[in-house]
């Protein structure tokens, strides 16, 4: 059963409604405590790395690490983000196909996190530049998933890590390279809500064991959906690090925060082409999952009608791709009343962009009693502040 955002929270939306502009997005906290729990019950001896794509504002991130997680980032920025919020270095795993050496300098200065090589070009870049560095390799388990292309990071023609016939080879360059190699990573995509994803998995993992001698971490990245329950994936996992002598890692981030957030925004018209649409406040540049993934997100109506009817809800963008929902059965609304996406705790405040000089939506967190702000609504002139209004020479 799809999780349903509790009455008292729905409440507190309409009273947030009166106090800030549209669209925002927002976070029931209680529920990311419930969820980040069922984690760290499911598994208890295993580090937890929040991944912090998944939702980045630092008030998230410091209430995560004090729960005792710590964070994955992809890149610098998001490394430097997680020190902001509060974590050490050796709290942090840095992921990602390219690390150029900018990045790598910048790391050196500000504290270097465990890294995760991604090819034997990475593993020799990070060996000259910071030989001391923690390091996983990254295995691509050359394994079809059972979710949208864009998510499957672990097929074999993606870009990401080393093949199972080479990560042997490439794992023992690391260590001739005088690297602290600590153990291996897979990541298999975001989104998985099949277990024989998860069970494929293990069985390359197995059979590479043969090949791959004792490690220190097994890092099993994330992808958790949100239909799966990590008490039935965990034994297994837990099982096959013990296999390999290895700490178990993971690295949810949808998991924790998808169904605790929502995005809301108000109807300004409806009106009628070849299909019913109310046009909305927000679109793609507020929450592009629709757009990237074909992504379906519940909508609910934080108004009442008697009347209903079926709608398509599009955004201000010039853009026929520009719809968050499609025939969604509605009360019929009236002008600036307010509808709200579910279960976009995770990837969407994350991924609003500036196309069109949108700003991006303000986000805010509700405990149960009050309301917190973990983004303020970005200020329109804050989008043309970089840019020079006479000639500027380099
Ligand atoms: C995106 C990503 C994650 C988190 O994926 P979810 O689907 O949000 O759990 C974890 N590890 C790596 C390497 C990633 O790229």
């Amino acid at each position: 059963m799809p999780y349903e955002p509790p009455e008292d929270f729905l409440h507190a939306l309409r009273g947030l409604l009166e106090r800030v502009p549209t669209p925002f997005y927002a976070y029931d906290l209680r529920r990311i405590e419930e969820r980040t729990r069922r984690y760290l019950e499911a598994f208890p001896a295993a580090r937890v790395f929040f991944a912090l794509k998944a939702n980045p504002r630092l008030r998230l991130l410091a209430r995560l690490r004090a729960a005792g997680l710590g964070a994955e980032a992809v890149s610098l920025g998001e490394v430097l983000r997680a020190y902001v919020a509060g974590y050490m270095p050796d709290e942090v795993v840095l992921n990602g196909p390219v690390k150029p050496p900018a990045v790598l300098g910048e790391l050196a200065r500000s504290g270097v996190p465990t890294l995760v090589a991604d090819s034997r070009a990475d593993l020799e870049r990070i060996a000259r530049r910071l030989p001391e560095a923690r390091v996983l390799l990254r295995l691509n388990p050359d394994l079809p998933v059972d979710t949208h292309p864009h998510l499957a990071t672990g097929r074999g023609d993606s870009q990401f890590g080393v093949l199972p016939a080479d990560w042997p080879d490439v794992f023992a360059r690391g260590r001739e390279l005088g690297l602290e190699m600590r153990g291996l990573h897979v990541h298999l995509g975001s989104n998985l809500n099949n277990p024989a994803d998860f069970a494929a998995r293990l069985e390359v993992l197995r059979r590479l064991r043969e090949r791959v001698g004792p490690l220190e971490v097994l890092d099993l990245g994330g992808g958790f959906g949100l239909d799966l329950d990590p008490r039935e994936l965990a034994p297994r996992m837990f099982a096959l690090a013990r296999s390999y002598g290895a700490e178990l890692w993971i690295e949810p981030g949808r998991a924790l925060v998808a169904d605790a957030g929502v995005l809301v925004a108000r109807v300004w018209a409806e009106k009628q082409t070849r299909r019913r649409y109310l046009l909305l406040d927000a679109g793609m540049t507020a929450f592009l999952r629709p757009l990237l993934y074909g992504a379906r997100h519940p909508v609910r109506a934080l108004y009442d009608a008697e009347e209903r009817g079926v709608f398509d809800l599009a955004g201000p963008a010039c853009e026929s791709g520009d719809v968050l929902a499609r025939a969604v059965e509605l009360p019929v609304p009236r002008e600036g009343d307010a509808v709200a996406f579910l279960q976009a705790g995770a990837y969407g405040g994350a991924m609003a962009m500036n196309y069109l000089d949108h700003p991006r939506p303000g986000e805010y967190a509700w405990d149960g009693r009050r309301w917190e702000v973990w983004r303020r609504p970005e200020a329109l002139p804050r989008l043309w502040d970089d840019e020079p209004d006479r000639p500027e020479p380099i």
